[in-house]
């Protein structure tokens, strides 16, 4: 028997801006199955606001993490490694791009723009699943991140970011591999769109979550609550024999013809 009791179990979740964020979402359900989480955020800017949400999830640490920063991901390692010795659950919900790579032209994508959404978008949850590999290492783990469409279809608009969600998506099948071993499953959710800050930079956004609504086989579109609750199957021993896998979130869209 599966049960969804996640007491004494630890995660790491990257990727909280606010509370519409999907990280946030995965966060609340991980605290409600009663994980012990700590977030992280990037920069002085968002520390207030992922500190008063944390404070509605009694046990959470905040610590800062931009991933950009080797420096910072160390610390994040050490500093759980001393209070919890291990982690059982990473959470991955970071992206960013230039927003002049958003719109425009694909193919005038700039050389630092490509580097600057590759790091941040993909590079990012090879590297600190690298850095934190002896926690995760501990009790065995599994580690999600968040994908979207665009890394198989073009997409108006998601340019540079679908390059970095291809990326982030091999990198999901190359990590199960070469953890499975180590007992640690890679798995990713594939999104449909959700208003969100990140979303909310892609040019054309409002209009295409409506189209997306209407093309969609639910005819919807979906909620964060629904991203967190596939997130949660996949970091919990409900999905014990999974790995390496994309779960469409996204009310039935890719499976359209027309
Ligand atoms: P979001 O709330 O804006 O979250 C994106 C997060 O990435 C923010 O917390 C952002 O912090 C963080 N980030 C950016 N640069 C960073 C850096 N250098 N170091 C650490 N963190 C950094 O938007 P979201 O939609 O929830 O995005 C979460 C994930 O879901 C992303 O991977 C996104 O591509 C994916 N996704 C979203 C949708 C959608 O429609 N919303 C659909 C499919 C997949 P800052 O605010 O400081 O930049």
């Amino acid at each position: 028997m599966f049960t969804l009791d996640l007491s004494g179990r630890r995660a790491l979740v990257l990727g909280v801006a606010n509370h519409r964020s999907l990280a946030w979402a995965i966060a609340k359900q991980l605290h409600a199955a009663g994980a012990t989480l700590c977030l992280t955020y990037a920069g002085e800017r968002l520390q207030k606001g992922v500190e008063e949400l944390a404070a509605t999830l009694p046990g959470t640490l905040v610590l800062p993490c931009d991933v950009t920063d080797d420096a910072q991901i160390d610390s994040v390692a050490r500093e759980l490694g001393q209070r919890w010795g291990a982690i059982e659950m990473l959470v991955h919900g970071v992206a960013f791009a230039n927003k002049e790579d958003l719109e425009g032209s694909f193919v005038a994508t700039s050389r630092e723009g490509f580097r600057i959404a590759l790091e941040v978008s993909a590079y990012s949850l090879i590297n600190v699943a690298n850095r934190v590999l002896p926690l995760l290492e501990k009790n065995g783990a599994a580690i999600v991140s968040l994908t979207y469409l665009a890394a198989e279809r073009a997409v108006p608009s998601y340019n540079v970011m679908g390059s970095a969600k291809a990326v982030l998506e091999q990198a999901t099948r190359q990590m199960a591999y070469e953890l499975g071993p180590k007992r640690i499953r890679v798995n990713a959710v594939s999104a449909g769109p959700v208003s969100t800050l990140a979303a909310r930079g892609i040019k054309g956004f409002v209009g295409m979550h409506k189209d997306h609504a209407e093309r969609a086989a639910l005819k919807r579109n979906i909620t964060p609550e629904e991203v967190g609750a596939a997130a949660l199957f996949l970091l919990t021993d409900m999905s014990s024999g999974v790995t390496g896998e994309v779960l469409y979130v996204d009310a039935g869209y890719r499976i359209m013809g027309v």
